[in-house]
């Protein structure tokens, strides 16, 4: 199955599949989770390229729109394989509060995406993004450009 879309040669995926096993093995141990918990999650991205990125950054700055990034093509986890954006469900409809119950959903599955070795960026101080979800194995945005990719075993 298929499910990136590619506009104009870009690519924006939603499959488990772009990404880099170390990553991919926990998103799916995270999933798995999720369901066990009886939490229903949507995967709104995975591996986006370069183009991708740029036309995301553009968006709110040059382009019309919201900003919805400050990551520039390169800078994103994302652009490495190595991270998911997430929307829980609630009867089929995608949460986006993060106040009240709402927030308590988050707070729910952020903990089990820890629990199976992911980062949540619910947790960080700046840009704080409760959507996003990575493993990056340690290792920085420059250093996955420089090829390293995280290694280890699945926790
Ligand atoms: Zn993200």
């Amino acid at each position: 199955m298929t499910v990136a879309a590619t506009i104009g040669g870009m690519v924006n995926s939603r499959s488990l599949s772009d990404l880099l096993p170390p990553a991919r093995a926990r998103v799916q141990a995270f999933l798995d989770a999720c369901s066990k918990a009886g939490i229903d999650i949507l995967i709104t991205s995975t591996y986006r390229d370069q183009e991708a990125q740029a036309a995301l950054f553009a968006q709110g700055r040059t382009a019309p729109g919201k900003r919805v990034t400050n990551a520039k093509p390169g800078q994103s986890f994302h652009n490495w394989r190595v991270a998911i954006d997430v929307v829980p469900l609630r009867a089929g409809k995608p949460v986006w509060g993060t106040t009240g119950p709402d927030g308590v959903l988050w707070e729910r599955i952020g903990k089990i995406g820890e629990s199976v070795g992911l980062e949540w960026a619910g947790r960080w101080d700046t840009f704080r993004e409760f959507a996003h979800f990575q493993y990056t194995g340690g290792l920085s945005l420059a250093q996955l450009a420089q090829g390293l990719q995280p290694g280890g075993a699945v926790a």
